[in-house]
């Protein structure tokens, strides 16, 4: 019953390289959102124009892995030689404020997510074509050839998981895809089990 008065966890995934982070921030920028990010935690060092707090919290290995003995992450993963989490406290206070959290994560994390988190919505990223995500990684220029190479042979393997999520998203478009992902948030709000709780107070409301 408490899920209907929490907010909405949705779970943004798919290869590196496919334009997750794009299509985040031009969620973001909808009018009236109800939207919180999810600043995941990365012993990855920043890129040019990253900014600690906003992007990620950049922390060095010797912190990561004291915040999982802590059990402070809600999951984490390695990802290509560095880690990636998300950081728990955060989460649980914005739903419970009734947000929708947006996380935006790779695919063994978002999989660890499903196991306690069985609630949320899981939206797989897909690129138009092998090719195009191989562009995209190469244009962006914040790796070099052969951490792409990982990221490319990585994200063969990760393709092979989609099933596992509850929508597909080609990224086709920027804001085609994040207008399509809008309207999946909105729908999982109508669905029976989120909102008959609400239903039926409305209409044991309009009775007395
Ligand atoms: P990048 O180095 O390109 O910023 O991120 C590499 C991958 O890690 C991306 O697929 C990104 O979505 C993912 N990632 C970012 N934060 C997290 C996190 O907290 N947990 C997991 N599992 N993956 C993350």
């Amino acid at each position: 019953m408490k899920l209907n008065e929490l907010g909405l966890l949705v779970v943004i995934s798919g290869p590196s390289g496919v334009g997750k982070g794009t299509i985040r921030k031009a969620l973001f920028e909808i009018p009236d959102n109800n939207f919180c990010y999810s600043v995941s935690m990365t012993t990855r060092k920043p890129r040019e124009g990253e900014v600690n707090g906003v992007d990620y919290f950049f922390v060095s290995h010797e912190e990561f892995a004291t915040r999982i003995k802590e059990n402070r992450f809600l999951e984490y993963a390695e990802f290509v030689g560095e880690y990636y989490g998300t950081p728990k406290d955060y989460i649980e206070k914005k739903l419970d404020e009734g947000k929708e959290v947006i996380m935006e994560i790779e695919v063994q994390g978002a999989l660890k997510v499903r196991e306690q988190k069985p609630e949320a919505v899981f939206i797989f990223i897909v690129p138009p074509s092998k090719q195009a995500l191989y562009d995209r990684l190469t244009k962006r220029g914040t790796e070099k050839g052969i951490e792409i190479q990982r990221r490319v042979e990585k994200a063969e393997r990760e393709y092979n998981l989609a099933y596992k999520y509850d929508y597909i998203v080609v990224n086709d478009d920027v804001a085609n895809a994040a207008d399509r992902i809008y309207a999946i948030i909105r729908a999982e709000h109508a669905k029976t089990e989120r909102s008959i709780h609400k239903y039926y107070k409305l209409m044991e409301g309009n009775q007395s």
